[in-house]
């Protein structure tokens, strides 16, 4: 592990006179006055961590703008996630005649899931578990190659957290402005300032909610009706929860939502192993921290300084408020933020790059003692999910590909279970539900087979030609007949013969079966 504490924030308000004029130009400066650390784990350590509370009280971060590698990367993922979001629901998908044209749709009336070309009828609930057995391993994988992947780069908190970050910092300006601007008692630009913020962010907010209903109807058609007041009272409930919790999670309570709320951080700390990457402050480069001007003078003196000069730009750029040379932290979402600022500040005062990285604990001793380095991806834990996401993922796609538009459920009659009839036949009963998922009428045959010579009689159905029972039912219905085997054939004492019902398409294709058995005294 890397050294030192799971404390949390450091430094999250500065005073304003502890505010660097520019973070970078005046990184001199600010290292001069920088304390040398002779060894981070021990510096930092609280003197007793269980006496740290377990709630603190939010204290304001102002994160600081840093471009660089992993902030392009933050950009492009937000575009491409809200992109999806906000207007997946626009997308058009032909399905042909009397079918919904959207192409992500949750018809909650026609009772059907609609993704692309995939269509899911509420009895194939089970996807939904292999799709979520799928989303957890991929979660455990990234969890187990670079650490909470998702968390700094994906989590819808954080993704709207970001973008609601960026709208004030247009607003407010960047952390030094927007710190400076806090300080100043209230007038009248402040107050405009911040109620155009708090009027962007709720318009983020309600555009949040309203995209959401757009996957529960036409969103075309829905967008006019929410215009006319003429959509459902619940789609208006919707949009307005949603915009609330939207603008409270992302706007307010930001990375109290990692830190207190979300289970994941806990969990996937429980899951990590020592080879996993995670974002991480290379202390056995760091460290002694030493500003610049220090460092010249240990150097004269022969002494030891690292690499950290102690600007605290990893911590100012960091949304948690997090200072990752303490150490692994559940703050700590792992943007990569910190890195950026870093390499930054590396490359202006001509030091290499990495100070603080994607890397474990088990490199940076290896370093220290003087040791090899190995980034281990293929271990058994990340097999173990890639097999488990390949198979489940396998078996969803042959199940989808080879089901049939319909379906057959059989229940025998279970009071009595048999009958038997006065000239010595036996008799037994059966509910058979036939569901049609075309969206046209279907004629289906039932066939019974498995017990020679049975009389099968279907109640309240048509005979074909043939004098086989003709099942019609409607489009996207479920009809349930009632079917009655009867044998004149002597029986085994507690006979239990298994039979085969199946039922035929038009075509004279085997649609479905199911098997069941007939009893007999
Ligand atoms: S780790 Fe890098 S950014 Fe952070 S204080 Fe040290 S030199 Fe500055
Ligand atoms: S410590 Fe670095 S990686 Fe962690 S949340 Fe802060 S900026 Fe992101």
């Amino acid at each position: 592990m890397c050294p030192g504490s799971s404390s949390a924030s450091a430094g999250v308000v500065p005073t304003a006179a502890t505010i660097p004029a520019h973070p970078l130009s005046d990184l001199a400066a600010a290292a001069t006055n920088a304390v040398t650390t002779a060894n981070v784990a021990e510096s930092n350590l609280p003197d007793d961590p269980d006496d740290e509370p377990l709630y603190a009280a939010r204290k304001k971060i102002y994160p600081q703008y840093v471009s660089g590698t992993f902030r392009r990367v933050k950009w492009a993922l937000l575009v491409v996630t809200l992109g999806i979001y906000y207007f997946l629901p626009f997308v058009r998908w032909d399905r042909g005649p009397n079918a919904p044209n959207q192409a992500v749709l949750i018809d909650f009336p026609g009772r059907r899931f609609y993704f692309f070309f995939i269509e899911i009828w509420p009895q194939e609930v089970y996807y939904l578990t292999g799709l979520l057995i799928v989303a957890a391993m991929a979660l455990f994988l990234m969890n187990a190659l670079a650490g909470r992947l998702w968390c700094g780069y994906l989590c819808p908190q954080t993704v709207w957290t970001d973008l609601f970050v960026t709208v004030e910092r247009w607003i407010e300006g960047d952390r030094r402005e927007h710190l400076l601007r806090d300080q100043q008692p209230w007038s009248i630009a402040r107050i405009t300032r911040a109620a155009s913020k708090h009027f962007c962010w709720l318009m983020i907010a309600w555009w949040t909610g309203g995209a959401w209903v757009l996957y529960f109807g036409d969103a075309p058609t829905l967008v006019i009706d929410l215009a006319t007041f003429k959509a459902p009272p619940v789609a208006y409930g919707f949009i307005a929860l949603l915009t609330f919790t939207t603008y409270a999670l992302a706007g307010w309570m930001r990375e109290q939502v990692c830190v207190y709320m979300c289970p994941w951080p806990r969990i996937q700390a429980a899951l990590t192993d020592e080879y996993a990457l995670n974002v991480c402050y290379r202390y056995d480069r760091g460290e002694p921290r030493a500003s610049l001007k220090k460092a010249a003078s240990l150097h004269e003196h022969g002494l030891p300084a690292g690499d950290c000069i102690d600007c605290r730009q990893c911590v100012y750029v960091c949304p948690t408020g997090v200072d990752i040379r303490h150490g692994p932290n559940l703050g700590c979402i792992q943007c990569g933020l910190c890195i950026d600022a870093c390499d930054a500040v590396m490359a202006r005062i001509g030091r290499t790059p990495r100070l603080i990285a994607y890397d474990n604990d088990l490199n940076i001793r290896a370093r220290q003692h003087g040791g090899q380095t190995s980034y281990r991806f293929v271990r058994t834990r990340t097999v173990l999910y890639a097999v488990i996401i390949v198979v489940v993922g396998a078996v969803m796609a042959y199940a989808l590909a080879t089901r049939h538009a319909q379906a057959l459920t059989i229940i025998h009659d279970r009071n009595p279970l048999f009958v038997r009839l006065s000239d010595g036949s036996v008799r037994n009963g059966y509910a058979v539900h036939i569901a049609n998922k075309h969206r046209e009428a279907q004629n289906f045959i039932l066939q019974v087979t498995g017990l020679a010579g049975a009389d099968v009689e279907t109640i309240g159905s048509e005979r074909n030609a043939e004098g086989e029972p003709v099942i019609a039912v409607g489009p996207d219905q479920t009809r349930q007949v009632r079917v009655i085997v009867t044998t004149r054939q002597p029986l085994e004492p507690d006979a239990s013969i298994p039979l085969t019902f199946s039922i035929l398409t038009a075509r004279g294709q085997v649609g479905a079966t199911a098997t069941d058995r007939f009893v007999g005294p």
